[in-house]
């Protein structure tokens, strides 16, 4: 029988930070969820990301921001310079940013913010090592199994699996992922092996071909690197490869002093080939939706992936009512934002400097300002003007 209250039964399938925001927004709206996660563990590995004023702006109002500031960053400056150093663009940030944004920029392991959602969420919720294979959304309820044989029935399905999303295949079916022609080669080093860098400083180093972006994490102990390189034979779509430390030496080798010290620090680095999807027309079918990378993978130049997630499960549970309906709204509410985003990432990752002359593109000083649309974005305000214009 369909559930037809306005309570229902929701099944979220991955336990990112996409799927926790969801069970953490579910539980606040006392609605019923169970969450299947793949990995056998919930932990995850700790690389350094951002998340700007429109994401702590939602975790401030879930009372989280007191948990995640010992473990985070907010950085008091941002530098830009070439790759002898000079110096393009220097914005303070800290109470600048967080006066002007109403919510502070933080830069935090992936690890820690992962962990803070967690543990909002009640144990007996969480359903791990539990691999979705297969469903069915189109009848009154979902049915879900999974690769153990398991199988779980609820009223809607939240595909929050991220990249390589089970769920999201049955909606947009094969895609041809477009390599970008970059990777990422990313780390995290000690502050202390860095001593030309403060640890309360964000910083990128840009170049013809080559771009480093360093942020502290860990309360400044530690800072995560990101070097964003062409590469001519891409990896697989993985966040968990291994990347080469001689990449790194061989690309910034006539670099700046300190970037020097950062690839002398940096160990053997993950490497993460960064591919490009066209934004999807349609996130859900039937009873199932998508949230979070499963919805609109990004490039990641402007540090989004998490802060749209937590806005996209703040829109999901405000339309949620227990019917397909509801989720068609939520996905036309978050469609035309997310897809700007998604776009704007993209272009992102053309921020060049000059080979020719040394001097900077005039995307450098444009490059606060192409985000700050993004970080002003207050999703609660957001669905009440949506409300108040029906
Ligand atoms: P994800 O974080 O990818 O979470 C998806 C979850 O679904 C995972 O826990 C996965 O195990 C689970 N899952 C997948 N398939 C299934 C299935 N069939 N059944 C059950 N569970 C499934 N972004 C950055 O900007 N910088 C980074 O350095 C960075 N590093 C990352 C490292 C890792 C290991 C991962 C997974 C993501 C990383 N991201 C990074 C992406 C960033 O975390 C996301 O953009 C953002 O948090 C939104 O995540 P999500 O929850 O939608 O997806």
């Amino acid at each position: 029988m369909p559930n037809t209250s306005r309570t229902p039964h929701v099944a979220v399938v991955g336990a990112g930070i996409g799927g926790l925001a969801v069970a953490i927004t579910l539980l606040r709206k006392g609605v019923a969820f169970d969450v299947y996660e793949q990995a056998p563990e919930l932990t995850e590995m700790g690389v350094g990301m951002h998340l700007g004023p429109n994401g702590t702006r939602v975790l401030r109002r879930w009372g989280l921001e007191p948990l995640l500031r010992p473990a985070a960053v907010r950085p008091e400056t941002l530098e830009v310079r070439g790759q002898d150093g000079q110096l393009f663009v220097h914005r303070l940030m800290g109470d600048v940013w967080e006066q002007e944004y109403g919510a502070p920029h933080l830069t935090v392991l992936r690890s820690e913010l992962h962990a803070v959602l967690g543990a909002q969420v009640p144990r007996d919720r969480l359903h791990l090592g539990a691999r979705l294979v297969s469903f069915d959304a189109g009848g009154d309820s979902v049915q879900l199994r999974f690769a153990d044989g398991r199988a779980a029935g609820a009223d809607l399905l939240v595909g929050a699996d991220g990249v390589h999303s089970v769920v999201r295949r049955a909606v947009a079916g094969e895609e041809n992922p477009v390599f970008s022609g970059a990777s990422a080669l990313r780390g995290v080093i000690d502050a202390e092996q860095v001593p030309g860098l403060a640890p309360d400083s964000m910083y990128m180093w840009v170049g013809p071909d080559a771009r480093l972006l360093c942020v502290p994490v860990e309360a400044g102990r530690r800072f995560t690197y990101v070097a964003v390189l062409p590469d001519r034979c891409p990896s697989e779509e993985s966040w968990s490869e291994t990347g080469e430390r001689q990449a790194l030496t061989l690309a910034f080798a006539d670099w700046h002093d300190d970037v020097q010290a950062i690839v002398r620090a940096a160990d053997t680095p993950g490497r993460w080939a960064l591919y490009d999807r066209e934004p999807l027309t349609r996130w859900g079918h039937g009873r199932s939706t998508l949230l979070g990378d499963a919805a609109h993978p990004m490039l990641p130049h402007h540090g989004q992936g998490a802060g749209q997630a937590v806005e996209d499960a703040v829109a999901l549970a405000h339309f949620l009512d227990g019917t397909p309906e509801g989720l068609r709204r939520y996905e036309d509410f978050r469609r035309p934002h997310v897809t700007r985003v998604q776009l704007g990432s993209r272009d992102g990752g053309s921020l060049r400097v000059k080979p020719t002359d040394g001097t900077a593109d005039g995307g450098l000083d444009q490059l606060v300002e192409d985000v700050s649309w993004i970080h002003r974005y207050d999703v609660e305000a957001a669905l009440e003007r949506a409300a108040a214009d029906v």
